[in-house]
Formats: structure tokens, sequence, C-alpha cells
């Protein structure tokens, strides 16, 4: 800990920690911090009315309908979504089931169990079998990547580059090739849905190798994926939750005063879009970076470096001291 964060313990105050951005991670983070009695002081700094952000379930036409996340990706004992969904009483019998939590699907889709061209003729499952195992075991190769600063190429890129390298070896004839590609295109596709993104390229491969998949088959909430956050929210102290207060610029690295605690120097300043300014001991940025290729000078405050620095360490966390 740097000498203002002793300075505050010493008063008895503990360290001002901010935490910027209220979908599920922010008060996530907020939630785990408030167990430990160091962290008196916490805000959680949200853009919009409302918390959840990607998450956002409504209610329509008699029922939940999801407009952001839907499932819990293996939901089982070593996923913490699933363990809080569990703790809060959100899942049905079956998606608690034993049984449920110790099947295996390797993170991928099942395969369809017929499939047509689109003249009509049915493909052998055979070779529906046999192109997504190619597909995957590429997949699975991009773990290689994983702590590289600076990856080859994205992560489509990569993925093509390998595929022409396998099509070399192909000794079918010209329309089995043919079908095969058409399949690995879906596969493409299907990864870009899972991706959240409409092209391989803009996902980089460091990151992209970094998914793990847990046991389960993925399952969803019987009452709508908000009700977790809503739980985790309920469980703060009430003025944790700042919201309308979109965060403009994080000035890393500084000595900041504040009329209210006359000698103290704070390290990071937020300042919000509406002019309001928040010194802090340290601040844990939860807001989503966008793809690895895209300008990092879009984000607020982020030089090139912390925004680098935080892929590296592949979350979206961002202590005060790593900045800069
Ligand atoms: C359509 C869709 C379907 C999905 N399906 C699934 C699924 O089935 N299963 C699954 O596990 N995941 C799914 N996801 C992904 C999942 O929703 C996200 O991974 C998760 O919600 C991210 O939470 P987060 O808190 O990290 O980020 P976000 O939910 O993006 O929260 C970030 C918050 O920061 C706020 N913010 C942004 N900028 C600022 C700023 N400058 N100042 C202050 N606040 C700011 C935003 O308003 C937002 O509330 C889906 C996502 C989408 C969009």
């Amino acid at each position: 800990m740097d000498s203002s964060g002793r300075q505050a313990e010493a008063a008895g105050r503990g360290p001002r920690v901010l935490v910027v951005g209220g979908g599920i991670a922010g008060p996530g983070v907020a939630q785990r911090l408030c167990c430990y009695s160091a962290f008196p002081y916490l805000r959680v700094l949200e853009a919009t009315a409302r918390a959840g952000g990607r998450i956002r379930s409504e209610r329509r036409f008699g029922g939940v309908v999801e407009v952001g996340a839907h499932w819990i990706h293996g939901p089982s004992q070593g996923n913490p979504v699933f363990q809080l969904a569990a703790k809060y009483g959100l899942l049905g019998k079956k998606e608690l089931s034993e049984e449920n939590q110790l099947i295996e699907t390797g993170g991928h889709v099942g395969l369809p169990s017929v499939t047509y061209t689109s003249s009509g003729g049915s493909v052998s499952l055979e070779l529906v079998a046999e192109v997504p195992s190619l597909f995957y075991s590429l997949t699975d190769q991009t773990r290689e990547f994983l702590h590289w600063a600076e990856a080859p190429a994205p992560s489509g890129e990569y993925l093509k580059g390998k595929i022409q390298q396998h099509m070399a070896g192909w000794a079918e004839d010209e329309g089995t090739r043919k079908l095969k590609l058409a399949i690995l295109n879906n596969l493409f596709s299907v990864e870009c849905c899972v991706s959240g993104t409409h092209s391989m390229n803009l996902v980089a491969l460091a990151p992209f190798g970094e998914y793990t998949a847990l046991p389960g088959l993925d399952c969803t909430f019987p009452g709508g994926y908000q009700g977790l956050t809503d739980c985790i929210v309920a469980s703060l102290p009430t003025d944790v939750m700042v919201f309308n207060k979109p965060v403009k610029t994080i000035h890393w690295n500084g000595s900041f005063q504040e009329a209210s605690a006359p000698g103290e120097a704070f390290p990071v300043l937020v300042e919000c879009e509406d002019g309001g300014c928040f010194p802090a001991h340290h601040v844990i940025v939860t807001v989503p970076l966008g793809p690895a290729t895209c300008s990092a000078a879009s984000s607020p405050g982020w030089n090139p470096s912390s925004w680098r620095l935080c892929r590296m360490r592949m979350c979206s966390c961002l202590p005060r001291c790593s900045a800069g």
C-alpha cells in the first residue's frame, strides 16, 4: 500500500475505492469489497439510471424476455455466477441438480442431428462431425497465445490461415471440399455470435484463447437474468450505487485534494461528464474495453499502455497502481 493509503487508514477511514460501471462486474466487485471492514468508503459510478448493463430482463408477452445475457455457461460449482444464482434461489431444481452440473459440453454447441445443403441434399453426419472437430482443435490451439503481448494476427485471420494449411491436404472431390468450407463458414458465424461480433477479425487472439469451458449444461434463469444483478445491488449499502454518473476521464498517478479531507492527497481523480470529480485511492474499471483492435482513445482516461496492460491481465479491472 502507498503512503496515501496508509495515511487514510491511520486516520481510521480506510482507503477510498471507486468502481466505474454498474453492470454485473461493478456491483459484484463492490459486494466483495463490502465484506472487508478496510473498505468503508466505496462508490460504484454508473453512467445510466439502472444497474445490470448488458444484463436486462423484461416482462413481455406473458413471460420473461432477455434483452442481453441469457445463459449461464457451465453452471457448476466453479462458476461464480452459478454459485450466486444458487445462493439467491434464482434457479430451478433441474438447473441445480448434480446431474446437470456434471455434463461436459466442452463449451461447444451440439451438432445438428440432420443437415441439408442449400439445394436440399442431406449432408453426411460424418462430414458434419469431422469439420467441427477440426475447427475446435484449431480454436483450442489459440490458447498458446494466452500470455502474448502481441499476438501474430486477430483470431479470424489466424484460424483462416490454419484452415488453408489443412485444405492443402484435403483429398476429396470438389463438391465435398465446398461442403466442408460451407460448414466451416457456419462455425465461424456461430463463433461470431458467441463472441458478440460480426467478424472474428475483431477478436484478438490472446483474449480469445483465455476462454475456459466449465462443466454443466447451460441453463437460464426462470425469472430472468436481471434477478441476479438486482439481488447483488440489493445486498449493497444504499449509498454505494451512484447512477447517472458517466465517467469522462480518469487522471491516474497524481496528487489530488478534496475540501472535505484537508491535508489528504489522493492519487487518482475520476472526472464525470457532469463536471463532478471524485478523488480516490483506488479505482476499479469494469466498463467494456471494446474489441482489442479498437482505438484505446475512446475509453475514459485510457492510454494505450494501460489498455494493453488490462488486456494482458485478462480482466476488466485495473487497479490504480497498474496504470500510466
Ligand atoms: C445480447 C447479449 C447476449 C449475451 N448473452 C450472454 C449469455 O447468454 N451468457 C453470458 O454469460 N453472457 C452473455 N452476454 C455477455 C454478458 O452480458 C456480459 O459479459 C456481462 O453482462 C458483462 O458485464 P460487465 O459488468 O462486465 O459489463 P456491462 O454489462 O457492459 O456493464 C458495464 C456498465 O458500465 C457502464 N458504463 C459504461 N461506460 C461508462 C462510463 N464511462 N462511466 C460510467 N459507467 C459506464 C454501462 O452503462 C454498464 O452499466 C451477452 C451480451 C449481450 C449484449
